[in-house]
């Protein structure tokens, strides 16, 4: 299947349009047209080989939502027509401890992601949601709830899952003490879901400029990270800090704001974290964790909670040719909101 999309050629290029190929439909597969696909800073990662080399011509994007427009023979689980998602994984080996116990981002083989992976049969990379179609095997694909505003929930797939999984390994409840480092695509969904699972909830940030902000998505307030005081005064205050700053940074000033048996799960910065200081998870039996994504159950989970609670991501939509610009400016710093491309901006012709 002929399709079009947006590619990075190597490391140092903009992405530019880019005509490739989808497989042929196997008897398991879903083909879908893509709708919206939401921009994630780990696209950005990629491309820009933070990450380590990658199989250009390379096409992110791993929050898809769109139509199902052909099923294979054998997929029972969706026909054309129904609004569909595609989160960061399109295979695992579905056979080993961890793919049944719905945990295929853990897959002993390792998961498959939706750009830059080598597909598990044919051996092709594999290309993301920065384009007009997408083939996916059934197992993969997830279901947008019924009602739910398809321009609004490509999001959900990346920084609602990263956030969510956390939130519910650590069994966040009413009255849990929840702080969220970071205010940008993953820490303002943390937020919102935290919120709507009855938390107290509190930004940690560099300064309260962004106030407003958090306290509109249902936050208590920001603790300043440069204020000492204010960081002495929050010892002990938190069950749970989720750390959604998706660069190196220091995590020893955020521990001792743990309580006893607290933890601290880092979701956002892939790599080293600099030297740890063991003393306040010695002296107060605190954990410092790390989290990814979440698997295919508990995506579509996320995506029913998020219609229940009826919780969106906040959503800039762009065109696709607005995409070196969006790149530069969440280069620049965190944003409270995500970009989100409206794929009928690209033209097939
Ligand atoms: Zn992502
Ligand atoms: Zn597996």
């Amino acid at each position: 299947m002929k399709t079009v999309g947006y590619a990075a050629h190597s490391s140092e290029a903009n992405m530019v349009p880019y005509h490739f190929e989808r497989r042929e439909l196997r008897s398991s597969d879903v083909a879908i047209e893509i709708l919206y696909s939401g921009v994630c800073h780990s696209d950005l990662h990629t491309v820009n080989g933070d990450w380590g080399p990658q199989p250009y011509p390379l096409v992110p994007g791993h929050e898809i939502v769109g139509v199902v427009q052909s099923v294979g023979a054998d997929v029972t689980q969706y026909k054309v027509g129904d609004q569909v998602a595609v989160g960061c994984m399109v295979d695992s080996c579905q056979e080993c401890d961890q793919c049944h116990n719905h945990e295929e981002q853990y897959c002993r083989e390792g998961m498959t992601g939706t750009y830059g992976f080598p597909d598990r049969i044919s051996g092709e990379t594999t290309q993301g949601g920065y384009s007009k179609h997408i083939v996916v095997r059934e197992e993969f694909v997830l279901r947008i709830p019924e009602g739910m505003d398809l321009s609004k929930s490509a999001p959900i797939l990346c920084a609602g899952i990263t956030t969510y999984s956390p939130l519910r390994t650590w069994g966040v409840k009413e009255g849990s003490r929840v702080g969220v480092i970071g205010l940008g695509g993953l820490g303002h969904m943390a937020v919102k879901l935290a919120v709507a699972m009855g938390a107290d909830v509190t930004v940690i940030s560099r300064s309260t400029k962004k106030e407003t902000e958090a306290k509109a998505l249902g936050a208590k307030g920001i603790l300043a990270s440069t204020d000492e005081e204010a960081m002495t005064a929050a010892a002990n205050a938190f069950d749970l800090i989720i750390d959604t700053v998706p660069t190196a940074h220091d995590i020893n000033a955020y521990t001792p704001l743990l309580d006893v048996d607290g933890s601290l799960v880092i979701v956002g910065q892939v790599g080293p974290t600099g030297e740890l200081n063991s003393m306040p998870m010695i002296f107060g039996r605190r954990r410092v964790a790390g989290s990814l994504i979440g698997g295919i159950a508990e995506t579509q989970e996320v995506l029913d909670f998020c219609a229940k609670h009826n919780i969106y991501p906040e959503c800039e939509m762009i065109q696709m040719d607005q995409i070196n610009e969006a790149f530069k400016r969440l280069e620049q710093g965190e944003m409270a909101h995500r970009f989100v491309i409206d794929m009928s901006s690209l033209d097939v012709a």
